[in-house]
């Protein structure tokens, strides 16, 4: 079956794309050849004048190229001449004898604005789920089919960059304003401007008028390109600290292609996609837009069931991330009732709901308007009036269980019964806090992560008789928000925590035999993480951190043991990190300085070579990733991998902890792991799980 279907009508043509058994127009190999052959017959046609290029799925132009044959490319000369094919052909668009048009109604993503860029006009709509952009550079390569040339010459180099390197994504009005787009019309409006193009394009007058409102090179741009450079390279090195190829090659690519001709232009383009192309960065970037699309795809349960209807909401507690959930309903369009203890609770957290909102508006995502119409689903009560009318309550109040369990007392004689009763915990089991309840299956663990409105990941966690109905309302409630749900299983402290801690426990032992704050923080930003291990702490807080480590210690007993480091910084010292301005470190304005009171606490000085500091941090958490696999804890090495780098920032480029432990090789992973356990105690002692993977030589992926 075709791609493509061609409709002539006189002079007028729509060539319609609809790639066969798919969803979405994907430009695989196979479709590019087809186009191929179609462009060099309608370059032999004398009767059409005007073009239109159209989609026929729904919300969807074309999504871009086929990214599992960008995954399978291995050797860069094969590659280079793979994508300089692809170009040649999304390239003879620009040569056709009649004027193409394309219509954007949807999704016009990489390769599908590429195409797009070679049609001579291209007309919008402000369908909502027109979205389009070049985002390339997030999969570790750059635009291949000519889309960095094109896109030049379209807006400009200095807003081209921007678009690329950000790998940002316009609605059809915002790719309006830039000249990205010709045109962006109403979706009901589009039939009566393609019938108003149809006289004007052809009318020599009228064309010349819409032609002269295309984008023309600014002064700034023919003579200034270079100050462009300098700071896109800036506000990358900023974002990347350099970890990341493809944005960097980007801006090499526009300033060696300045005043070149197109020919050697796109050739540069191809070489360098080549050499992007199979780098292990672009191969685990790929990797993990893979697992994010089969998590969108997850319900989370394995049946099919009926999800309930949520239209009020309510949260308890109004602390950090009681704070911020109610934020996230009210932003998603639920009515949500805010239960605390006290008036002055409430005003603190409309002080960070206003936070957010603010910061939203700043970026133009949002008007006042529509701010304060998501801030009227917000209401507040010191008592549990009104819980009744409530589908939901998302406990988040402190994390004692005999607080949260009185709190599920009351919920439940105040709720429906099929009303969902979820807890927010980061460490207590689900079970144990269900017991004494009257219908556990309701009741269910969303564990949000701090700070709410900026972390992707919402870990679900199913108690014993927690029912798939419950599961699949959270999973798809979390979906709605915009946030990525992982099941994972009811282990102290779940799957990101446990893992974790260790590592914040770790680092603290190596500073306890003299490895210096700021060279561990150092060493481990160095490695990719966001931050170092004990700027994290401080910004998670010591309170929080000194408790999740004590449930896990009290769970798993030795190898958990909490730092001697930790426990005085937080029981004797005091500390509380970031809001209290002192914890490793002591925070004076933008200031961060070593704190001396945790300096005083060592009495030992040791030189670690960083290698030593990259393995004890990062094997802590490869052990104990292996052991949440074996238990089950969740489905499998993906979604754990993808859990750690949304929970925790793990390196995206590393493709997650155990992508990286299998970057390692099976043997070297076991080998340290022993080593370590010989030098610093069972903690190290390789897990089942990876004893039997050495043992048959085998990886935690299969490829
Ligand atoms: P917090 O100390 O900032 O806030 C707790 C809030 O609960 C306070 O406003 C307090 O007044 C209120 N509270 C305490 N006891 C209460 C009671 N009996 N009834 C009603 N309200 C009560 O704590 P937080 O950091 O927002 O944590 C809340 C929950 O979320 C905990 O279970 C915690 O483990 C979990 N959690 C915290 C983080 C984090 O990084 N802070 C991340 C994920 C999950």
């Amino acid at each position: 079956m075709s791609a493509f279907k061609l409709e002539k009508n006189g002079i007028y043509a729509d060539l319609v794309f609809d790639t066969p058994s798919l969803d979405v127009n994907l430009l695989s190999s196979k479709v590019l050849e087809e186009l191929n052959t179609l462009l060099d017959e309608l370059k032999k046609d004398n009767n059409i004048k005007l073009m239109f290029i159209k989609s026929a799925k729904k919300d969807v132009f074309i999504a871009g190229a086929d990214i599992s044959e960008i995954k399978e490319l291995r050797d860069e000369d094969a590659a280079y001449e793979i994508v300089r094919r692809g170009q040649m052909i999304i390239r003879k668009i620009s040569t056709l004898p009649f004027i193409s048009v394309a219509v954007i109604d949807g999704a016009t993503l990489g390769g599908g604005l590429e195409f797009a860029l070679n049609c001579d006009y291209r007309l919008a709509t402000q369908n909502e789920k027109t979205s389009i952009g070049l985002p390339e550079v997030n999969l570790g390569v750059l635009p291949g089919f000519s889309g960095t040339q094109v896109m030049k010459n379209t807006i400009g180099t200095q807003k081209a960059l921007e678009l690329i390197l950000g790998s940002k994504l316009l609605s059809g009005a915002k790719a309006e304003k830039l000249k990205l787009v010709d045109w962006c019309v109403p979706k009901g409006y589009l039939d009566f401007k393609i019938n108003s193009l149809k006289t004007e394009l052809l009318d020599a007058k009228l064309k010349a008028k819409i032609d002269a409102k295309k984008y023309k090179k600014t002064f700034f741009e023919k003579y200034l390109s270079n100050v462009i450079f300098h700071f896109a390279h800036k506000t990358v090195m900023q974002k990347t600290k350099g970890k990341y190829e493809a944005p960097l090659k980007v801006i090499t690519l526009f300033k060696e292609t300045q005043g070149m001709n197109i020919d050697e232009a796109l050739s540069m383009e191809a070489r360098y996609f080549a050499q992007l192309s199979i780098t292990s960065t672009s191969k685990n970037l790929i990797n993990l837009f893979f697992i994010s699309e089969d998590l969108k795809k997850d319900s989370g349960v394995d049946e099919n069931v009926e999800t309930l209807k949520l239209n009020n909401t309510a949260v308890i507690g109004a602390g950090t991330m009681g704070a911020g959930i109610v934020w996230l309903l009210s932003k998603i369009d639920l009515n949500v009732r805010l239960k605390t203890r006290g008036y002055k609770q409430i005003a603190d957290a409309f002080k960070v709901i206003n936070k957010s909102y603010d910061a939203i508006m700043k970026r133009r995502r949002l008007t006042q308007r529509e701010v304060d119409l998501k801030k009227d689903h917000i209401t507040f009560d010191t008592e549990f009036r009104g819980f009744e009318y409530c589908d939901l309550a998302i406990e988040a109040i402190v994390e004692n269980v005999e607080a949260k369990k009185d709190i599920y007392k009351i919920l439940e004689d105040k709720m429906e019964d099929e009303a969902i009763i979820a807890t927010n915990t980061s460490s207590l089991s689900i079970t144990n806090l269900a017991k004494g309840m009257k219908n556990p299956s309701r009741f269910v663990g969303m564990h949000f992560f701090n700070p709410v409105a900026l972390m992707p990941l919402v870990e679900v966690i199913a108690g014993e008789k927690t029912s798939l109905e419950t599961i699949a309302t959270i999973v798809k409630l979390a979906k709605k928000a915009k946030k990525t749900p992982i099941v994972v299983g009811d282990c102290a402290g779940f799957v990101v925590n446990r893992i974790l801690l260790p590592y914040i426990n770790e680092s603290a032992k190596l500073l306890e035999e003299g490895a210096g704050v700021k060279n561990v923080d150092y060493i481990i930003e160095d490695f990719g993480m966001p931050m170092g291990p004990f700027t994290l702490a401080d910004t998670v807080g010591l309170d929080v951190g000194f408790k999740v480590a004590s449930v896990l210690e009290e769970a798993y007993g030795e190898r958990m043991k909490v730092s001697t480091l930790l426990k005085s910084a937080y029981n004797d010292l005091n500390l509380l990190g970031k809001k209290g301005k002192k914890g490793f470190y002591v925070y004076e304005g933008k200031e961060q300085m070593l704190n001396s009171q945790i300096t005083n606490l060592i009495h030992s000085h040791k030189d670690f070579s960083d290698q030593e500091i990259i393995d004890r941090t990062m094997f802590i958490m490869i052990n104990e990733a292996s052991r949440i696999l074996e238990e089950g804890m969740i489905k499998n090495a993906s979604y754990l991998d993808m859990a750690m780098v949304m929970g925790t920032g793990f390196p995206p480029f590393r493709g997650g902890i155990l992508r990286y432990a299998d970057s390692l090789g099976i043997e070297k992973v076991y080998s340290t792991l022993k080593k370590l356990e010989d030098n610093y105690g069972s903690r190290f002692a390789p897990s089942e799980l990876i004893v039997s993977m050495f043992n048959d030589s085998k990886n935690f992926y299969e490829e």
